[in-house]
């Protein structure tokens, strides 16, 4: 295993992880919508369930992003960051920036269809 690693290659394989592992988590989910569609069929016709489908596994985490530090230049010294409480985007919760909001139009939908007035009041069905 490599030991001089810069922390941008760190936060570089920090990040390829997390997009591996949402990926795998896409397909493994599509996997579970189609097995559950299609075993109802398999079922029906055979009297068996199918087999279940082998599912894609998680990548590994990688070792060397265990004590990847933030790194993030400080705006009032300069220094860099020292935190070690890490996001998926390989930066702390001081410099990792917020969300920019849903950017499909499908999660812009989704956003607008979560706010207050949208949604159902508390307690709505129990006053049925
Ligand atoms: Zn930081």
């Amino acid at each position: 295993m490599a030991v001089n690693i810069s922390d941008d290659e760190k936060r570089r394989r920090l990040k390829a992880y997390f997009a591996e592992v949402a990926r795998v988590d896409a397909l493994r989910r599509q996997w579970q919508l189609t097995y559950d569609d299609r075993g109802t069929d398999f079922y029906l016709e055979h009297g068996v369930w199918p087999p279940p489908p082998i599912l894609p596994s998680y990548p590994e985490f990688p070792a060397e992003c265990f004590d990847i530090r933030c790194g993030a230049k400080a705006h009032s010294s300069g220094e860099p960051c020292r935190s070690k409480d890490i996001h998926k985007n390989g930066r702390c919760r001081f410099h990792g920036g917020l969300s920019t909001g849903p950017k499909t139009a499908e999660g812009k939908l989704a956003a607008l269809g979560n706010l207050k007035q949208f949604t159902e009041p508390h307690g709505a069905a129990d006053q049925s």
